[in-house]
């Protein structure tokens, strides 16, 4: 299977079974969204739903939070990964807001990453769910799928990975795949075993034809 092949397979499965793909974290508004996606780093998106309504009706704006102290904060981002660091970036994040962009959240990757806190990832997240930009944000799961099935090709960094996927997915489709691929290594194609038996990609699977193949099927590995 060619890599043009094996794209057009992935994608014609996920359009059947996952014709909407949309972020798994809660949030009405672009600066909500831009608070949860930035303290789901090293955390699931479930605990980080736990945690934010909490801030949202205490802070429901950059210019709220912009005000908040350390101590004011810190109590509500406590059960989250990291809430030192996270605590200090979302203030630090709202005062930006509030100083450079009128308090309104900005809509570009190069403005996004100028807010404390704020890496490639969380903007090209920001920017792709929220008005649907062909950015691809390559997170530990998007990293792993792609590699295992093949989309990729010794891709060494998260950057080279997602250079790839955007060369080859339809630019209409980036912010989908984006949703398709986190999904699937969230649920199917897990770290540590992945569910092959329960994968509808097996047939373009890279990984699956030269190892896990033979795992599911209890067959002796070829040499
Ligand atoms: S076949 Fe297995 S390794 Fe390949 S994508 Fe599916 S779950 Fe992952």
């Amino acid at each position: 299977m060619t890599k043009k092949e094996r794209y057009a397979y992935v994608i014609d499965w996920f359009e059947q079974h996952m014709p909407v793909a949309e972020t798994e974290l809660m949030y009405d508004n672009a600066y909500q969204l831009l608070v949860a996606v930035s303290l789901s780093a090293q955390c699931t998106d479930k605990r980080v739903n736990m945690t934010t309504p909490a801030i949202f009706a205490a802070y429901p704006d950059a210019e709220s939070l912009s005000k908040a102290t350390f101590d004011d904060l810190f109590p509500l981002i406590r059960s989250i990964s990291y809430p030192n660091n996270k605590t200090k970036h979302l203030i630090g994040m709202a005062q930006m807001l509030m100083q450079d962009f009128n308090g309104e959240v900005p809509h570009t990757v190069n403005e996004l990453v100028k807010l404390p806190g704020v890496g490639r990832k969380t903007a090209n997240v920001i920017t792709s769910v929220i008005d649907e930009q062909p950015n691809m944000a390559v997170d530990t799961h998007v990293f792993r799928v792609s590699a295992r099935v093949g989309l990729t090709t010794n891709a060494k960094t998260p950057l080279q990975a997602e250079q790839q996927l955007i060369a080859n997915f339809p630019k209409e489709l980036i912010h989908k795949a984006h949703h398709w691929l986190i999904l699937h290594g969230r649920y199917i194609c897990v770290a540590r075993r992945p569910k092959c038996e329960d994968c509808g990609i097996t047939a373009a699977c890279k990984f699956y034809k030269t190892d896990m193949r033979y795992v599911v099927e209890g067959l002796p590995k070829k040499k």
